[in-house]
């Protein structure tokens, strides 16, 4: 069976001291779902974050990675490097990378391999453009980013890698997929994944949904039968409000 998950996505927020107060607590809080808890913090706090939450069941992704395993790639960071820090998760193809930093479905695959590769878990992010859902080709769209950046994998490879839908309208803007439109997607995606792998691995891979999920709108999100949880940015950001959200599973 698919696990519930809630991953909490820091982007570029929270100095040292910020991070350790909110790591604090972090471990402070109560989990009364059977949901798994990821947070992403800033590359600089892993190691710091990894440490702190060592004895605790929220797991610590990275939000990026380069695909070399090292060499001259100036700012950069490897897979073997969060490995040896004790980072197994890493967040992949997020849409601020893609637009700032002009990640592309060919060079995500090859971050995903790379990471695979070390045995590190994949939250894989896609998701389309307000311009293509208004055009009707967020379908389409969502295809093309699974297929290009994953459909080169064998269907075990599915064990670890999870899928974070995450329209780009939605993401920091207040606007929130309906439940409907998000459960509509997600059960496209899963078809998508029958179609290549099967039946049996597309109902075993987590589909997260990431955009203004907030305490408020969590529960009505999450109860939509193919939505396996969520990819928190803004809320994320306060424990209370964080696990308000895993808890509402
Ligand atoms: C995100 O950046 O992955 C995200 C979902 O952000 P927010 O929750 O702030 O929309």
């Amino acid at each position: 069976m698919r696990k519930n998950i809630v991953a909490g996505n820091w982007k570029m927020n929270n100095d040292l001291s910020q991070t350790e107060a909110l790591l604090a607590d972090l471990l402070k809080q109560t989990k009364t779902s059977n949901a798994e808890v990821i947070v992403a913090p800033t590359s600089v706090n892993l190691y710091k974050a990894n440490e702190a939450l060592k004895s605790s069941d929220i797991s610590v992704s990275a939000q990026n990675m380069h695909f070399a395993e090292k060499g001259a790639y100036t700012g950069e960071v490897s897979a073997s490097m969060l490995k040896s820090i004790g980072v197994e998760i890493v967040i992949l193809g997020h849409s601020e990378r893609r637009e700032y930093f002009n990640e592309t479905d060919e060079l995500l695959a090859k971050k995903v391999d790379a990471a695979l590769a070390n045995n590190m878990s994949v939250i894989f992010c896609f998701g389309e453009e307000l311009a293509d859902r208004k055009a009707g080709n967020e379908e389409a769209v969502v295809e093309s980013q699974i297929k290009n950046a994953l459909f080169h994998l064998e269907a075990l490879a599915f064990k670890n890698i999870i899928l974070a839908y995450e329209p780009v309208w939605a993401i920091g803007t207040g606007e929130t997929a309906t439940p409907e439109q998000a459960q509509d997607m997600h059960a496209f995606i899963r078809k998508t994944l029958a179609n290549k792998y099967g039946a049996e691995v597309a109902d075993s891979v987590s589909i997260l949904y990431g955009g203004s999920v907030k305490p408020a709108n969590a529960q009505e999100i999450f109860g939509k039968p193919d939505v396996d949880g969520g990819l928190i940015g803004g809320a994320s950001l306060k424990a209370a409000d964080f696990f308000a959200i895993v808890n509402a599973f």
